[in-house]
C-alpha cells in the first residue's frame, strides 16, 4: 500500500496520462465518479473534442457502502483484472477490454461501455434484450466448463485455484447469502411489514437450514469452475445486439452453479418487479413473457450447450464415461436452483437488497411480493433435486406468482 492513494475525480486524469498514451494533446477533460455498487470507486474520463473516452476502477481498503471500519482486501482488484482477461479471451469479448492494471494503486483502466446500460436498470425500464439468453448462456458454459477438471490439465487447475484465492470476498457472500438472511439480526435488513414472515417462514424453518447448510458447504468446498462470483443483473452491461459482464471481483474457484443460480434470482426478482411496477398492462404481460422465456432459454441453452462442448474438449478419461456428462450438468442445475432460491432470500431480507424489489413504491405490493418472493425461494431450495429444465422454473413461476 505504499504508493497507494485514493483518486478523484481530478487527479485520476493526470493519473491516466501518466500511466497510458490513450488521449490527444488538445484533449477537454470531464470526468465524473459514477460508481453506484457497494464496494469499489469508478470514473469516466472524456474528452469532448475528440469523443474518446475511458474507465477507471480502484479498488478502497474498505467497504464503500460501509465505511473505513468494515476493511476489505484490497487485492480483489488484481483478482479483477485477471479474470477479466481471461474471460475475455473464454468468451471471445463477452467482458470489457482492460487496457491497463497498476497493482500499486490498485486500479484498472478499461473499455468505456457507453453505448449499453446495466441490465437491471433497463430491466425495471421494462426493457427487452433478445439476444441475451444466447449470449449469457456462452458466456456460462465457456467461462465454467473451460476452467474446471473436465477440460483443464489438472495440476494447472489447481494452480488456478491456488491463484484466484479470495477469501474475504468469499467470507462476505458465506456470511450474507448463506448465514445471516437464515437467521434473526446481523446485518439483516428486514423491512417491518415483513419481520413476522421472515422469522416464521425463512428463520424457524429447520427443513430449510437443512438445505442451505448443504448449499454452503458446496459454494465452500466444490472448487470446480473459475466464477465470476456476483453474477446479479447490475454486473451486466446490455443493449440490443451485445451483452459484457463486468466487476468479477468475487471471483474464487466455487460451484457452477453459484453464477447460474445468482443471475435466475435476479430475473425472477424483476418478474415479481414487474408484476408490482408496470401500469401498462400489454407491456407487462410483454415484459413479463419476456422474462419467463429468458430464465428458461439461460436453464436449457446452459444445458444442451454444455453437453455439446463437452464432446469438444473433455480431456479427462473419467469424465468421457457415457452417462457421466448428463450426470454432472445435471448436478450443476440441482444446485443451481437452491442458489436461485438463498439469492431471491438474501435480497430480500439479507445486507444487500435489489432495487426491483425496494422500488417498488405501494407498500402493500411491495411487501406482498417480499413475501412471494420468499416463498417461492423455498420451494426452489427445497424442491430443487427436481428443478432442472427450464420449464421447470416457468412451472413453479406460473404456479406460486
Ligand atoms: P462495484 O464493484 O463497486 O460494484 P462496478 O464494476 O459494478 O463496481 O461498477 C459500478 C458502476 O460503474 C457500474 O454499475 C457502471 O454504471 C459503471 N461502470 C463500471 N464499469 C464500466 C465500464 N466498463 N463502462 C461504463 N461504465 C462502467
Ligand atoms: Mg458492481
Ligand atoms: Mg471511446
Ligand atoms: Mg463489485
Amino acid at each position: 500500500m505504499k504508493n497507494y492513494y485514493e483518486l478523484n475525480e481530478k487527479t485520476v486524469i493526470e493519473y491516466v496520462n501518466n500511466k497510458l498514451d490513450f488521449f490527444a494533446e488538445d484533449a477537454i477533460y470531464e470526468c465524473k465518479e459514477i460508481g453506484d455498487g457497494n464496494l469499489n470507486l469508478v470514473f469516466r474520463i472524456r474528452d469532448t473534442k475528440n469523443d474518446k473516452s475511458i474507465i477507471v476502477k480502484q479498488a478502497l481498503p474498505y467497504v464503500r457502502a460501509a465505511g473505513e471500519d468494515w476493511p476489505l482486501d484490497i487485492n480483489r482488484g488484481e483478482i479483477e483484472t485477471r479474470i477479466l482477461k481471461l474471460e475475455h479471451d473464454l468468451t471471445g469479448g463477452l467482458v470489457p477490454e482492460v487496457y491497463l492494471f497498476d497493482g500499486d494503486m490498485f486500479c484498472m483502466v478499461m473499455e468505456d461501455l457507453y453505448d449499453y446500460k446495466i441490465m437491471r436498470y433497463g430491466l425495471m425500464d421494462f426493457e427487452q434484450y433478445p439476444k441475451f439468453a444466447e449470449q449469457i448462456s456462452d458466456f456460462l458454459v465457456k467461462t465454467l466448463l473451460l476452467t474446471s477438471d473436465v477440460v483443464m490439465e489438472h495440476k494447472k487447475k489447481k494452480d488456478g485455484v491456488k491463484s484466484f484465492i479470495n477469501p474475504e470476498l468469499c467470507e462476505i457472500t458465506e456470511d450474507l447469502v448463506y448465514t445471516e438472511p437464515f437467521h434473526i439480526g446481523a446485518r439483516n435488513n428486514v423491512e417491518e411489514s415483513i419481520k413476522e414472515y421472515h422469522e416464521t417462514q425463512i428463520v424457524n424453518d429447520k427443513e430449510l437450514a437443512l438445505e442451505v447448510a448443504k448449499l454452503k458447504f458446496d459454494f465452500m468446498n466444490n472448487a470446480q469452475a473459475l466464477l465470476h462470483g456476483d453474477l446479479h443483473t447490475g454486473s451486466i452491461f446490455v443493449n440490443q445486439n451485445h451483452t459484457k459482464v463486468i466487476d468479477p471481483e468475487f471471483a474464487f474457484y466455487g460451484p457452477m452453479a453459484y453464477d447460474i443460480g445468482a443471475l435466475l434470482a435476479n430475473l425472477i426478482m424483476n418478474y415479481i418487479s414487474t408484476e408490482a411496477r408496470c401500469e401498462d398492462e400489454e407491456l407487462k404481460r410483454k415484459h413479463k413473457e419476456y422474462l419467463l422465456q429468458t430464465i428458461k432459454d439461460i436453464v436449457n441453452l446452459f444445458k444442451s450447450k454444455a453437453l455439446k462442448l463437452w464432446n469438444e474438449v473433455v480431456t479427462d478419461k473419467m469424465a468421457k464415461t457415457p452417462g457421466f456428462k448428463e450426470f454432472y450438468v445435471n448436478d450443476v442445475l440441482v444446485n443451481t436452483a437452491g442458489v436461485t432460491g438463498c439469492e431471491m432470500v438474501r435480497r430480500t431480507v439479507g445486507f444487500a437488497h435489489v432495487k426491483d424489489l425496494d422500488g417498488i413504491e405501494d407498500d402493500i405490493k411491495r411487501a406482498k411480493a417480499k413475501m412471494d418472493n420468499l416463498n417461492l425461494a423455498k420451494i426452489f431450495i427445497k424442491n430443487r433435486n427436481e428443478i432442472t429444465t427450464g420449464e421447470d422454473y416457468l412451472k413453479l413461476i406460473e404456479k406460486y406468482l
